[in-house]
């Protein structure tokens, strides 16, 4: 069953999809990090999404749909995945339906992690990964057990985000509010959306996604 995680900038999406991934061999997609990896290596899709990914504003929709089309592609007929980041308005819900219609895929549920705008900022501020493995750390909630060592996979370099800081996390929350929130109604009204308390510890919200996914 093919999935949609939604919620604002810092709901713990990325943890989640990685939760998922190991528990249930989903195959993780996300927007954010596909368009990181083309900065990082400095593709034309890249330059031209640096800036306004700095700023906290959203990518084309071309752009968008040709990077996840392509990422679909690529998968086996057998391979579930979870969309991370997309769709972030309804242009994009739209095209993702008809991409996976011509497909051949389904979408199995969305689910929705609720997290209050005033803990989004401590969030989003304090957080950095692992650059070897991704492994999401805090500076306030979960620093590695040693420092400077990556609990996961014993890496000793991490990075912070360009676009978590407090002007672009303001621009990229009215954006989730306008924009990309009018999806849970969207998709509430199909009877496809699940909704989880993303205040909760990341434990605790992953057996909240399980418990959902194993009532469909
Ligand atoms: P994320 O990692 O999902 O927080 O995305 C980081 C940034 O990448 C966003 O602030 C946008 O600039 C860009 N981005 C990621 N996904 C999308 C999308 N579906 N549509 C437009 N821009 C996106």
């Amino acid at each position: 069953m093919n999935l949609i995680l939604l919620g604002p900038p810092g709901a713990g999406k990325g943890t989640q999809a990685l939760r998922l991934a190991e528990a249930r061999g989903y195959v993780p997609l996300s927007t954010g990090d596909i368009l990181r990896e083309a900065i990082a290596e400095g593709t034309d899709v890249g330059r031209r999404a640096k800036s306004v990914m700095a700023a906290g504003e959203l990518v084309s929709d071309e752009v968008i749909v040709e990077l996840i089309s392509e990422r679909l592609d690529s998968l086996t007929p057998d391979q579930a995945f979870i969309l991370d980041g997309v769709p972030r308005n309804i242009a994009q819900a739209d095209a993702v339906d008809s991409m996976l219609a011509a497909k051949g895929r389904r979408l199995g549920a969305v689910i929705e992690l609720r997290v209050d705008d005033d803990q989004l900022v401590e969030r989003v501020t304090g957080r950095f990964t692992c650059t070897q493995c991704g492994a999401g750390y805090h500076d306030t909630f979960r620093l590695p057990r040693q420092e400077g060592v990556c609990d996961a996979c014993g890496g000793t370099e991490f990075r912070r985000r360009s676009d978590d800081n407090a002007d672009a996390l303001g621009a990229r929350l009215e954006i989730y509010h306008t924009q990309t929130a009018p999806l849970l109604d969207y998709y509430r009204n199909r009877g496809e959306l699940l909704s989880v308390d993303g205040m909760a510890d990341a434990d605790d919200v992953a057996r909240q996604i399980e418990e959902a996914l194993d009532g469909l």
